[in-house]
């Protein structure tokens, strides 16, 4: 069943969007300026507090707008550097988004680079067999308006933790779109939600700090590569040969790596950018070594940069991570062959496995433990 709220989310509306309701309801168009800068540079939380709109249009919005699609219910900041954000949606949908902190080695003062994973989509459809989205099948999409919100949830948490130096800026450094779902699956609203962060009049954050992960959808990265899009791009490949990826990912059965491999290609000569490899370390199943020569063949014809991520455990499933020494085997091919990586092991520094383990819940889950 297709979800339709009553009210429209006023975070899925653009500013021409804003513009064409402030016409119609008998409004000049700066209006739709003047409440864009309410929502996303001094982002107050009710409509009360919008004091240079006229108290009628504030009525007239509340009546057609809903302001907080996405209400947070209780964030967890774990030991670690990792927050989780959960929401529930209009629909009683629950989404997570989860916060990274990572310590930046810096000049003398202590900064963290916060990085911000959101979801795309309730479950997911692509039944991949590590994942945890995965498991329960799909749900529904998200509508930009819940895209977007979930980073305006966050913004309203921090914004309350710290002094903001200026309005204009958000208390994040990085977007990743690695929550749940498949993002290329969700192609409209992902697109919609991105030019509203980007937009001088929206969040204003600048679209090479948003990284959007797929699975590897070869309709959708050709299509990118034909528009001219700023954000960056992660194929999550786990697999160098089609029979360890099919093993794995049911998607590689429609687009196996004598199609992906090309259109990724296509995207790297369209954009001139380089492209992220996400590639889950799985013990026995694709950390030999085998596996890591045709990795480095691939990483290369692609020029691509490799994400290593030891594989975290999801309860439920069998797999397992490999030891040190089994990940470390594997780097050192990437090494040898000057294949540029990164591989991560501490806990909660692993933006990966920290969306990667998303999960869609029947029930609420316990967050105060
Ligand atoms: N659907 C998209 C984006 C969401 S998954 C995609 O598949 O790329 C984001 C990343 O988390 C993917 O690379 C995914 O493979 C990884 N991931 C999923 N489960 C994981 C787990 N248990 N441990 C580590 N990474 C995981
Ligand atoms: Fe879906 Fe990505 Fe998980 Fe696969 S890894 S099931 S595509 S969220």
């Amino acid at each position: 069943m297709k979800f339709e709220p009553e009210k429209k989310l006023i975070f899925g509306e653009t500013l021409e969007e804003l513009e064409v309701f402030a016409r119609d309801t008998g409004q000049p168009k700066f209006r739709a300026k003047q409440l864009t800068d309410w929502l996303y540079k001094k982002r107050v939380q009710s409509w009360d507090q919008m004091s240079n709109l006229p108290a009628e249009w504030r009525n007239i919005l509340d009546e057609h707008f809903e302001l907080s699609p996405a209400k947070p219910l209780l964030s967890k900041e774990s030991r670690d550097v990792t927050n989780k954000l959960l929401m529930e949606l209009t629909d009683g949908s629950l989404i997570e988004t989860v916060l990274i902190r990572a310590p930046m080695k810096g000049v003398g003062q202590r900064r963290s680079r916060t990085t911000v994973c959101i979801s795309t989509q309730v479950g997911c459809a692509y039944g991949c067999k590590f994942c945890a989205s995965g498991l329960l099948g799909w749900k529904r999409d998200l509508n930009a308006a819940e895209i977007v919100a979930q980073l305006m949830n966050v913004c309203h948490q921090e914004d309350t933790m710290t002094q903001r130096a200026t309005p204009e800026i958000s208390s994040f450094d990085n977007i990743v779109v690695m929550g749940m779902g498949e993002p290329l699956a969700n192609y409209d609203n992902l697109m919609k939600a991105i030019k509203i962060l980007n937009a001088d009049w929206g969040l204003k954050f600048g679209a090479r700090r948003i990284t959007v992960s797929t699975s590897g959808l070869v309709p959708e990265i050709e299509k990118l590569s034909e528009k001219s899009i700023q954000f960056r791009l992660a194929i999550s490949l786990h697999g160098a040969t089609n029979s360890t990826r099919s093993k794995i990912m049911p998607i590689n059965r429609r687009y196996p790596l004598e199609k992906l491999i090309p259109a990724a290609k296509h995207f790297v000569k369209n954009h001139g950018r380089m492209l992220t490899l996400e590639y889950i370390l799985i013990e026995e199943i694709n950390d030999m070594l085998d596996e890591a020569k045709k990795l480095v063949a691939i990483a290369k014809d692609l020029h691509a940069h490799v994400n290593l991520i030891p594989y975290n455990k999801v309860e439920g499933l069998s797999w397992k991570r490999p030891n040190i020494m089994r990940q470390d085997r594997f780097a050192s091919i990437l090494k040898e062959n000057k294949v540029p990586f990164t591989i991560r092991r501490e806990k909660g520094h692993d933006i990966n496995a920290a969306c990667g383990q998303l999960r869609l819940k029947a029930e609420k889950p316990d967050f105060t433990r």
